[in-house]
């Protein structure tokens, strides 16, 4: 969340938004495009297992293709974990192809509101058993490490900006949304968690927060870090004042 990182630069993009995305496209380099590969590759799975009726591990590992070498190996073990959660549906479920095959995939969503609220979900997969809802994630670089404190608060506010979307337009009516699950091809490991009410209640907070900012004009606070650096607005907000703040990080 933009905001909670720094409100003047969401203010920025807020205003300016045209300028983020060329900044994105232009820094993005080499681990956005692999990114977005993965994301292809493991969306292109699930086409491509449904149309077989025996499944085996090699032929799941035969459905990931990509010509990038780093993002086949990613690909590989992904369709390696997708087998262990075949074989746990088979073991646990009445019905298991349709409670493997994901509810949703690559799904926009859009909640009206004073400031319309939109996201974007990798994946809804359903928990065995349950009616009951995951989401999954794909997020790829070591930083996408749910160990570390810091990505998973930051993960239970993206997740929890979801759920609030999806329960407010009922998207998947009869379901409950309980779970949130990120897989990270770059560190092999996969988490699951269940999704806080006192995540739910934050995103509301810091939503309203945003708001109020907006609707108010300010204030849009600075938080100077090395991180500014990088940030495509960083001639606007800092050197017009003809402040040397950068300087005391050199
Ligand atoms: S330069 Fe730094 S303080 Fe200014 S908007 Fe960018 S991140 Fe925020």
């Amino acid at each position: 969340m933009m905001y909670k990182k720094c409100a003047k630069q969401f203010n920025y993009f807020y205003h300016d938004n045209e300028s983020y995305k060329q900044y994105n496209q232009v820094s993005g380099s080499d681990a956005l495009i692999k990114g977005q590969l993965f994301h292809n590759g493991a969306d292109d799975f699930f086409d491509v297992i449904k149309k077989q009726e025996n499944w085996t591990l090699e032929f799941f590992k035969s459905a990931v293709k990509s010509k990038h070498e780093e993002v086949q190996k990613w690909l590989e073990w992904f369709a390696e974990q997708e087998w262990n959660r075949w074989i746990q549906c088979r073991v646990e479920s009445l019905d298991p192809k349709a409670e493997f095959m994901p509810m949703a995939k690559e799904l926009q969503i859009t909640m009206p509101d004073v400031i319309d609220r939109t996201g974007h979900v990798d994946r809804i997969d359903k928990v065995i058993g349950k009616k009951e809802l995951q989401i999954v994630e794909y997020k790829t670089g070591k930083s996408y490490n749910m160990d570390k404190t810091w990505a998973a608060t930051s993960m239970n506010a993206e997740i929890g900006f979801y759920v609030q979307i999806l329960n407010s337009i009922n998207q998947f009516p009869g379901y409950k949304i309980k779970e949130w699950k990120v897989i990270n091809p770059t560190l092999e490991t996969t988490w699951v968690n269940k999704i806080s009410p006192i995540s739910l209640k934050a995103v509301e907070t810091t939503f309203n927060t945003i708001v109020e900012s907006i609707n108010n004009k300010g204030p849009f606070e600075r938080t100077v870090s090395p991180l500014c650096r990088y940030c495509p607005y960083v001639e606007d907000c800092l050197f017009s004042d003809e402040i040397d703040i950068l300087g005391e990080f050199e």
